[in-house]
């Protein structure tokens, strides 16, 4: 069968279309159509300057997808011909006695010294069909969905994983609680929405653009939404609208900048979860800044914890599955605008589209 293939030459190069033949999948393999590749920031920056995981070019970039099972080999029971499946970008190593990712693995593939990322180490999915091997079908993240739900929303499956992971790594800090969000662009939209399913009793989200702060609680907003345009005085706006608490229990950055970061310590509180979420964007990464913590005051006392999330394991897919499965995230639509639909031949305008600072969620469509 032949296979429509996209190889990026080399950062920002250019992306060549090669039909190549691909067979049948092996024994424990399945063989996958790509109906959906969304753009995540990562594919923007590795068009832009490479990463250092990708150690071979040409390379086929892309990760977050949403496929069709094309055909199962021998002994493949989770799987059935016709189900429409998501994936999700951090990946099992393969090797089946890894203490993180094989078969008696914990499960947290993201903490192996081998861990492997589609797109990065593993080819991505700028490609019309692909065989996953056993381990990945096996161990890997791939979410089978009901009917109901379609391609487009299947492609949220890894975005919104790596959100939850964030949301989800202490527990009890969303639902009927106070949730800061810094920045509004994708991972923040995804936050706002999960809150939102999750019980938030408010959130709060801050950015420095007007515009597109409007449009996400436009959008995505209800009467528990608050929209805060980045001011000097932000920080006492947003404890004024904490009120009657004197701080916010979780606060997801996402957004690179050095202020973003002091902002967000400058609010640690009672029992406040800091979560340094988004900021690989661009080589530099999350900003370093000094922020004293007094683990007897700070930590034991006000109970207040500093992580950051990268990736996802089944953890946070799972969750995602659970929400886009049952429709608990009805708006996710709301986050592609018309003009952000694109076909596979036009993979380069879609990135390029997708690094415009209005942008939420660019669809590759493979159909
Ligand atoms: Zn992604
Ligand atoms: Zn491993």
């Amino acid at each position: 069968m032949n296979n429509l293939v996209y190889y990026l030459d080399k950062p920002n190069g250019t992306f060549t279309a090669v039909q190549e033949s691909i067979g049948e999948p092996g024994p424990g393999e399945i063989l996958l159509k790509t109906l959906r590749t969304s753009v995540c920031q990562s594919d923007v920056v590795i068009y832009k300057q490479g990463l250092p995981r990708i150690k071979q070019w040409p390379a086929i970039i892309l990760h977050e997808a949403s496929c069709r099972i094309e055909a199962v080999g021998d002994g493949v029971t989770k799987f059935q011909v016709g189900d429409l499946v998501g994936l999700g970008c951090d990946i099992p190593c393969g090797d089946r006695s890894c203490i993180y990712c094989g078969d008696k693995g914990t499960g947290d593939w993201t903490s192996c010294p081998n861990t492997q990322a589609t797109g990065h180490e593993f080819p991505g999915f700028a490609r019309e069909y692909a065989i996953l091997p056993d381990w990945f079908v096996d161990l890997g993240p791939i979410m089978k969905f009901n009917p109901a739900v379609t391609p487009d929303e299947a492609c949220h499956l890894e975005p919104l994983a790596c959100n939850l992971e964030g949301m989800t790594r202490v527990n009890n800090c969303i639902e009927n609680r106070i949730v800061v969000l810094i920045g509004a662009g994708s991972q923040s939209t995804y936050a706002l929405q999960s809150a939102l399913a999750m019980g938030a009793r408010k959130v709060i989200v801050i950015n420095r653009g007007v515009e597109r702060l409007e449009r996400v609680i436009r959008d995505f907003g209800n009467d528990k939404v608050v929209g805060l345009p980045w001011t000097d005085d932000i920080r006492d706006r947003i404890l004024e609208e904490c009120r009657p608490f004197n701080e916010p229990h979780f606060i997801m950055v996402n957004a690179s900048a050095e202020a973003a970061y002091r902002l967000a310590t400058d609010l640690m509180g009672y029992a406040t979860v800091l979560d340094a979420h988004a900021g690989v964007k661009g080589a530099d990464g999350k900003p370093n800044i000094l922020h004293e913590v007094d683990l007897n005051n700070d930590v034991h006392y006000k109970l207040q914890c500093y992580q950051a999330t990268h990736g996802s394991v089944m953890h946070g897919i799972g969750l995602s599955h659970e929400l886009i499965n049952s429709k608990k995230l009805p708006l996710l639509s709301l986050m592609t605008m018309d003009n952000e639909r694109f076909r596979p031949s036009q993979i380069l305008q879609a990135i390029s589209r997708a690094s415009d600072s209005d942008s939420l969620k660019v669809i590759i469509d493979w159909e």
